[in-house]
């Protein structure tokens, strides 16, 4: 091909290959974050065969990472925090200086300058947020207390680490500014008060303007310009924060996030920016898999050792010893602990800093790299090995909650199972409310559970196509099933997995054009309401017109 694009090349082999490397991982049951930093290995300098741009790869990074923090501000909750505030602000903070503290005793046993450690501690101290909600979702512990304590230990972590970013920079200049000592504290507090200066605009005018213009683009009617819009504010302040306030493309993310996560449009935005945020992210993965120098494992197996010992061990340790000091059972801090026994994305992008400032040696970074990739690779594991090994206190509460369960599961007998709680699912609940019927609600997104609680609803978070939620949900009771939701073919497999357990369930379902219908019908639902046919036969209704001829008019994608 006689053009030079390596734009295009990095784009496409990072996406590709760790495509191959995510399905991998799928199979084998580990994150898929393992295999894009895999890919990233493959797709790097230090090992044979094709080399992506690591320039251009980085940069593609930033957007992974301004997106990344965008969503981080989107769900964070002031609420959520505040509810387990108490274990999870000294938890946290006091797990990170035991890590911080660790690593510093690694730099001082490489040999590295009190910075390096510090630098090196910090990374090792926050676990990653992808990670740690992928484990909870697998075993359906978001809603549930330990849940909560985990993500607000993980929220209060983040914030540090904000600061952390903020901060790096100016403890650099400071150190490197010939009489470091003196010139630290003003490089800080300039930073500290350009940090100000940025949240205040933000909070004063950005907290007015930006929920304003983003409604205003959502009376044009114009999805795309909402998508736009939301990308728009994402990336145009994170830059505009780096540009005229100086401070990380992270924080202005999270600020841009945080302030549309106050408003009614976040829930949307959130999924706008969703597929966009999913590609970068992957890119992130596979620019920081092309930093790594596998040749650390073999070169450097002790210090190695020792950090994936201080991320699995030493910080769980930590964290296991403060949740039971504050009176919490030991499957709760045993759940707690494993989640947290990763780095991620924050130690990424925090080693990537301290390599560019020269605060950290190369040998850190690699460290820092090998270590999150293995800590991510074992955490299922441990996870599941936390979570299904407890004692015999355990064996006593859960004898109770199984009583507990069984009265609960009386209630719930020929029910009528609701997989979704959106636009239809929420009609269709409440409409059933009026009912003498019972409902047991599905509900894949937690803050649309959250809502349907609230509103009195039984509700199971999790996922539909898997036979543990849908136990859970009762379905060997059941005598009916309503898929509300708008994709036709993942209703398919969630039918065809109920199908499975109850054979005899009745299945109803909903469509948007004929070839859903038909795969819907070949997957064993009973009935299926087309979407698109029912409107068309209400507006021949309303005009008095007769609807009969609908049924044989083609669907619009066939015809
Ligand atoms: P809507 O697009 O407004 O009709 O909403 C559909 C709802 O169904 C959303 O709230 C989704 O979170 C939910 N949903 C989609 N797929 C699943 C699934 N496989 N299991 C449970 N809930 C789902």
């Amino acid at each position: 091909m006689p053009h030079h694009t390596p734009l295009i090349g990095t784009i496409v082999a990072g996406l590709v290959i760790a495509f191959f490397m995510g399905a991998l991982a799928h199979r084998l049951r580990v994150s898929p974050i393992a295999g894009y930093l895999l890919a990233g290995v493959m797709v790097g300098p230090f090992t044979p065969g094709f080399v992506a741009d690591a320039g251009l790869a980085q940069e593609l990074a930033e957007i992974g990472v301004i997106l990344l923090m965008f969503g981080v501000g989107l769900h964070f909750s002031l609420r959520d925090l505040l509810a387990v505030k108490n274990i999870a602000i000294p938890g946290a903070l006091v797990q990170i200086a035991v890590a911080t503290l660790l690593g510093i005793g690694i730099g001082y046993m490489m040999g590295w300058d009190l910075a390096a450690g510090f630098v090196f501690g910090l990374a090792l101290s926050v676990a990653s947020t992808v990670v740690l909600l992928r484990a909870l979702q697998s075993r359906n512990l978001v809603e549930t207390e330990r849940g909560r304590i985990a993500v607000g230990w993980l929220i209060v972590e983040d914030l540090v680490m904000v600061l952390a970013l903020v901060l790096l920079p100016a403890l650099a200049s400071g150190l490197s500014g010939g009489d470091g000592a003196a010139s630290l504290p003003w490089v800080i507090s300039t930073t500290l008060l350009k940090v100000a200066g940025f949240v205040a605009l933000m909070l004063i005018v950005g907290r007015r303007v930006l929920p304003w213009a983003l409604h205003w683009v959502v009376h044009t009617g114009s999805r795309e310009l909402f998508r736009l819009a939301v990308l728009a504010v994402a990336l145009g302040v994170a830059f505009g924060a780096a540009y005229a306030f100086d401070v990380s493309f992270a924080l202005g993310a999270f600020f841009a996030g945080m302030i549309l996560g106050e408003t009614q449009l976040s829930r949307r935005a959130a999924e706008e920016t969703l597929p966009l945020r999913d590609a970068f992210a992957v890119l992130f993965f596979v620019s920081v898999g092309m930093l790594f120098d596998p040749s650390v494992v073999t070169e450097q197996p002790i210090p190695l050792l020792v950090t994936v010992l201080t991320i699995v061990v030493g910080k769980s340790l930590a964290a296991w010893l403060i949740v039971r000091a504050f009176g919490y059972e030991n499957d709760k801090a045993l759940t707690i602990s494993a989640s947290l026994a990763q780095i991620g994305e924050f130690s990424f992008i925090l080693a990537g800093l301290g390599a560019g400032l020269g605060l950290l040696p190369e040998a850190g970074r690699d460290l820092i790299l090998a270590g999150a990739i293995i800590s991510i690779f074992l955490n299922p594991f441990i996870f599941n090995f936390a979570v299904g090994s407890t004692g015999s206190v355990k064996k006593q509460m859960e004898e109770q909650a199984e009583q507990a369960e069984i009265e609960h599961e009386k209630k719930r007998e020929e029910h009528v199972i609701l997989v979704g709680y959106g636009r239809v699912g929420k009609l269709v609940a409440h409409g059933l409310r009026a009912t003498p019927t019972a409902v047991l609600l599905i509900e894949a997104q937690s803050d649309l559970a959250r809502e349907a609680r609230a509103e009195g609803f039984e509700v199971v978070t999790g996922n539909a196509v898997e036979p543990d939620v849908l136990r859970e949900a009762g379905i060997e009771r059941a005598n009916r099933m309503l898929i509300a939701i708008p994709e036709g073919f993942e209703a398919g497999a969630i039918c065809e997995a109920a199908r499975k357990l109850r054979p005899d369930l009745s299945v109803i379902a909903r469509a948007h054009s004929d070839a859903q219908f038909a795969h819907l019908v070949e997957h064993g639902c009973d009935k299926v309401v087309l979407g698109e046919r029912e409107i068309a036969r209400q507006m021949l209704e309303l005009i008095g017109a007769s609807a009969s001829r609908i049924a044989a008019v083609p669907d619009v994608k066939s015809a």
